[in-house]
């Protein structure tokens, strides 16, 4: 063992009376200066454990090491980063931005007090759901509307509202997974409902839900729509309009879960999703959706349907533990009433304005990006065609056209440049596609054009 050098290991004390350290401690609170020093000094000891006795203690390597530590402890967790995929609702990168309008309601209703729950014409307690009623019903054309915490939590309220102790009769082909543990019959159980699966994966008939549905026991039909995948060839399921009308001769509710909330038509732009309206004039009795996937607003889930039922689920003790808070709802109002302009809401909302972008538009920026990058010693980048992707696990087998720059450095690999990417002050998420690192320009705006050209001239 290398005692002799473990006893050379300074002590915590020691290390803050560096004076290069001074000027960090006054910016970040001392616990997280504490904590950069013992984790350096750990991972020396550790370092020193595996060495032989040749190991040389180097002091100014460890100070520089923890205020690298310190360095990245004063960054936020969670950070603006660019999107350089071109994948438009990219999840693990937050999905759909806010338009600048909804995200200043978002900050109002933050940092002031506001009418979340107070009925300003009454001087009493008021309904956090009214806000965005009122415009829901407006835009869908629907009886009654609310909304919670996100899609996952619509689907968990409406099952446990609609279909406790009972059964609920879902296609065999519409048993999605929408990633992580949300699997449509695990949040069946879980709201204490019974699944009763019909059909096959690739056919579901009309016939199957009739011989399914049982007048004690069936609580609704429901169809999920399978947003994340496509079933294609020797296949056949029951159109939404179909299942509606079977629901009403039995007396049974239907409920649709959409999955994206595509309030407008964008099938000109390659996209062939089911629009919020479609599932409206189907007579459907309850549709839910997600607020950030195609809608492009903030993280929630909205219901829409018939009185009735909206009222059952405002009423059910889940729907308190899985409310919106103040600033979605804010945001989440600014952003629908957007859509009262069709046009209005496919220039400010950016994920309408991303998805139908001219691929002129998207190949001016990728010029402007190549000539940047090509004055870089170094660098060659040059202009590429793209198939860039809706994401959000929407319309899975959608590509559309687009524009990014690729580039090839004369010293480090894509995966190289890649990872230090990530690592830049701002950090930057690029495409590697054979042996090319590229730049997909339909995500990206055109101030981060500059931070990526500064990110390339640092490599
Ligand atoms: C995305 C999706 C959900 C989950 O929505 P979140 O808003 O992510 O909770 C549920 N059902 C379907 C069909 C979906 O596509």
């Amino acid at each position: 063992m290398n005692n002799e050098i473990m006893r050379k290991i300074p002590k915590i004390d020691e290390v803050l009376q560096e004076q290069c350290l001074f000027e960090y401690i006054k910016e970040l609170p001392k616990a997280l200066v504490l904590d950069s020093i013992r984790e350096e000094i750990a991972n020396l000891r550790n370092e020193i454990s595996k060495a032989d006795d040749s190991y040389v203690l180097d002091y100014d390597k460890l100070l520089a090491n923890i205020l690298s530590k310190i360095q990245k402890k004063k960054q936020l967790s969670i950070r603006k980063v660019i999107n350089a995929t071109g994948t438009v609702i990219h999840t693990n990168l937050g999905r759909s931005k806010l338009s600048y309008e909804a995200s200043k309601a978002a900050l109002n209703s933050a940092t002031s007090y506001s009418n979340l729950e107070y009925d300003l014409s009454k001087g009493s307690r008021g309904l956090r759901h009214s806000h965005v009623e009122y415009i829901l019903k407006k835009l869908t054309g629907m009886e009654a509307a609310m909304v919670v915490n996100n899609n996952a939590a619509a689907t968990m309220l409406t099952l446990s509202a609609m279909g406790y102790g009972k059964e609920m009769i879902v296609s065999r082909g519409e048993l999605v997974e929408i990633g992580g543990s949300f699997r449509i019959p695990d949040i069946m159980k879980q709201s204490g409902c019974s699944l009763k699966e019909i059909g096959t994966t690739n056919k579901t008939k009309l016939s199957d839900y009739e011989l399914a549905i049982d007048d004690e026991k069936t609580a609704a039909l429901m169809k999920v729509h399978t947003s994340n995948y496509k079933i294609v060839g020797f296949t056949e399921d029951v159109s939404l309009d179909e299942l509606v009308k079977l629901g009403e001769e039995k007396s049974i509710p239907v409920i649709y879960d959409m999955g994206s909330g595509l309030l407008i038509d964008l099938s000109k732009y390659g996209l062939s999703e089911p629009t919020v309206l479609d599932a409206v004039n189907s007579g459907i009795d309850l549709a839910l959706f997600s607020g950030d996937k195609l809608l492009g607003g903030p993280q929630c889930g909205i219901i829409i349907g018939k009185a009735i039922f909206i009222d059952k689920l405002k009423k059910h003790p889940l729907a308190r533990a899985l409310r919106i808070d103040k600033m979605t709802l804010a945001s989440l109002e600014v952003t629908l009433r957007t859509y009262l302009d069709e046009d209005k809401a496919k220039d400010e909302i950016p994920t309408l304005k991303m998805i139908t972008s001219k691929p002129e538009t998207i190949k001016t920026k990728a010029e402007k990006l190549e000539q940047e990058l090509n004055l870089i010693d170094g660098v060659s980048a040059e202009v590429v065609e793209t198939k860039d992707q809706i994401g959000g696990g929407s319309a899975p087998t959608t590509y559309l056209d687009g524009y990014g720059v690729s580039i090839v450095h004369n010293k480090l690999t894509p995966e190289k440049i890649e990872r230090k990417l990530r690592s830049f002050r701002i950090p930057i998420i690029a495409r590697i596609n054979k042996d090319k690192l590229i730049f997909v320009l339909r995500t990206v705006d055109d101030d981060e054009i500059e931070v990526i050209k500064d990110a390339i001239k640092e490599l």
